[in-house]
């Protein structure tokens, strides 16, 4: 995202053989999509008008074990609306390593118009292209080096089955 590209060629060098005689075809993650995006799942809200407070699925169940109540009870753990109720809702229930708003800035910053994407394809979420190539160097030849201009990816809310 962002990131330059290059087309390249394979070439005979000395780690041919072990390669299969076939070479690099992408930089590689140096974070999961997890750890770059976060974790979007089922959470419990307090269903109080502008209230945050939200607990994990599990952390509610264990709240509602131990105030004695059974599942169809009525039943909050937040401090603030002890009359209140919990909803289940989807949220996001563990925070990414990339903030995708200094992304955005960044790139924008650099004259790249980016359409879709989200922070699991964040430049800071692959290894630097530039050591990839070096450390391949002896099984490639760099035919182009490509700057992007914009990037047009799906966003975040698209569901794609074949997601890895
Ligand atoms: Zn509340």
């Amino acid at each position: 995202m962002g990131e330059p590209s290059v087309i390249l060629r394979g070439r005979e060098g000395v780690g041919t053989d072990a390669l299969l005689a076939s070479t690099v075809h992408g930089a590689g993650r140096v974070m999961s999509r997890t750890q770059a995006a976060g974790r979007i799942a089922n959470r419990m809200e307090c269903s109080a008008r502008d209230c945050a407070f939200w607990v994990s699925m599990g952390a509610f169940r264990d709240a509602r074990e131990r105030a004695g109540r059974t599942q169809n009870d009525r039943f909050t753990c937040c401090p603030d609306h002890p009359d209140g109720r919990m909803v289940k809702r989807r949220g996001r229930v563990r925070d990414g390593a990339i903030d995708f708003a200094a992304v955005r800035a960044t790139l924008a910053g650099g004259g790249i118009e980016l359409r879709g994407g989200a922070a699991d394809e964040a430049p800071a979420a692959y290894k630097r292209l530039d050591h990839v190539l070096a450390a391949h160097a002896d099984t490639i030849e760099v035919l182009h080096r490509l700057t992007p201009i914009g990037v047009a990816m799906a966003p975040a809310d698209t569901v794609d089955p074949f997601k890895d």
